[in-house]
């Protein structure tokens, strides 16, 4: 079983689209590419044209980035608010979601997936009217490829900040 996938530009090697390969889907089928402007397919389709089960993988799909929001939402709380408390040394010796943090980080997480999932079918039902089925030019930083790196991404940058405020504020 393959567990990630990745789609790369056939004429410029341009990275265009992957992730983990439990994927909503939903997406752009052909996307131009914005490094030689080649035009790309994808493994994605838009919501109107998918089928009743590509729409059920969609809701379940969505239902277990939601569950892991939760959890990395509340792990993201507990840490940063344990950086902030006690400094970057000592909160290492802290157990993990025992403060109360935890809980309003975890519906933190939920509430941010739950707008992305229900935003990016009304979004693509906007970008079919649009483009009909044309090839599509998404600037990089777009919420409809490749989210899971990008989210990762965000999530990994605000932990990092989290840690060096704290450092700052401790060691100077
Ligand atoms: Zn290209």
């Amino acid at each position: 079983m393959i567990w990630y996938f990745y789609i790369l530009c056939p004429y410029c090697e341009n990275f265009i689209d992957g992730g983990v390969s439990f994927t909503s889907g939903l997406g752009p089928p052909t996307i131009i590419c914005n490094k030689c402007n080649s035009a790309v397919s994808t493994d994605r389709s838009e919501w109107l044209e998918m089928k009743g089960d590509k729409k059920l993988k969609y809701v379940i799909y969505s239902l277990v980035v939601m569950l892991l929001a939760a959890f990395f939402g509340g792990l993201g709380a507990d840490f940063l608010s344990s950086l902030w408390l006690m400094g970057p040394d000592e909160f290492l010796d802290k157990e993990i979601f025992t403060d109360q943090t935890a809980l309003p980080g975890a519906v933190c997480g939920v509430l941010i997936l739950l707008v992305l999932q229900v935003f990016r079918p009304l979004n693509s039902i906007k970008r079919q009217k649009r483009f009909g089925s044309h090839p599509v030019r998404l600037p990089f930083w777009n919420l409809s490829i490749a989210l899971q790196f990008k989210l990762s991404f965000a999530y990994v940058l605000l932990l990092f900040s989290g840690w060096l405020v704290s450092y700052i504020l401790y060691n100077f």
